[in-house]
């Protein structure tokens, strides 16, 4: 049996045959463990009528686990010097498609909907580029994909912002943002050792289960998370200092007050101890004053 990519060996042997250097502003970190990219592929959760869509496949590690799984993998990487690299790496799979394609850019929805024609669920995964996870993660929950979820490796810092709770230090607008879309759990902690070249700080591999339809009702979404934003603006400050000097302006303290009082939320408070449902009562009491801010 050949090779696996992911082991230390074969992968130094793709770099080696390639003269490939790695480049750190695509943030390119390849993994070099096959029990770890089983793990992402185990929570998933995609089967042999399944597909699934790869952000970043670098030399091939994950895009071969997932294509071993699954009816069919679509991957998107920005680097030109990598397109060669997996057609060579992957050739033994027929059912992986290569786009490249900076994933930001990227019609990804054209071609989920493509897949969902071929295949009976879909996921998407990643051992994403560290310098641009949040607008990657964001780009892709905003866009409410035909996915059950995604399964991503990212910075073990952003992880942990992701999935925090209301009241522990972690938590802010990006956990909102994300929790808005998907209920998101931590699936392991990963060791720099994995990694080649190996990153200065550990790494979470970051559960997203999709939700049909978000956890509170919110007047406008846009709305919603521009009072959320402006609530965290200066952590330190109280919601009353945040939503006053960074959304409603001191001309409209009035409104503001009796939107706390309608909401009735204490305007001491600050935003880490604010739960999503109470993000969603004050927006949608201040929306109704909403054309004057
Ligand atoms: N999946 C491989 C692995 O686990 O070994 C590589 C992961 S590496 C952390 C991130 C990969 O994403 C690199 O191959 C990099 O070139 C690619 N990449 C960076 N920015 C990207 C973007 N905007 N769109 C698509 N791919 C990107």
């Amino acid at each position: 049996m050949p090779k696996e990519i992911a082991t230390p060996s074969k992968t130094r042997e793709i770099l080696d045959k390639y003269g490939f250097s790695f480049k750190k502003s695509l943030g390119q970190n390849f993994l070099i463990d096959v029990n770890i990219l089983n793990r992402i592929v185990d929570a998933a959760g995609m089967g042999e009528a399944d597909g699934m869509m790869e952000i970043g496949p670098g030399i091939g590690a994950l895009t071969e686990q997932c294509a071993k799984r699954v009816k069919q993998v679509e991957a998107f990487e920005i680097d030109g010097r990598l397109i060669p690299v997996l057609e060579d790496t992957l050739s033994a799979y027929t059912n992986v498609t290569i786009h490249h394609e900076d994933v930001l850019k990227a019609d990804v929805e054209t071609v989920l909907q493509g897949m969902r024609k071929n295949v009976h669920e879909t996921a998407i995964v990643g051992n994403l580029p560290y310098y641009v996870t949040t607008p990657i993660l964001m780009k892709l929950l905003e866009q409410k994909l035909p996915v059950a979820r995604m399964v991503v490796m990212i910075q073990k810092e952003v992880a942990e912002r992701i999935a925090a709770k209301p009241g522990s230090k972690e938590y802010g607008s990006l956990s909102i943002a994300a929790q808005y879309y998907a209920d998101a759990r931590t699936v392991m902690i990963v060791p720099k050792t994995v990694f080649i070249p190996k990153p200065k700080v550990d790494s979470a591999v970051l559960c997203l289960e999709l939700r049909q339809s978000p956890p509170v009702h919110v007047k406008e979404e846009t709305f919603f998370f521009q009072v959320v934003r402006a609530s965290f603006a200066q952590r330190r400050k109280t919601i009353w200092n945040n939503l006053l000097n960074n959304f409603v302006g001191k001309d409209n303290k009035e409104h503001l007050a009796a939107s706390f009082e309608q909401a009735k939320i204490n305007p001491q408070r600050r935003g880490e101890t604010l739960s999503m449902e109470e993000f969603a009562e004050l927006s949608n009491v201040l929306h109704e004053y909403g054309s004057l801010f």
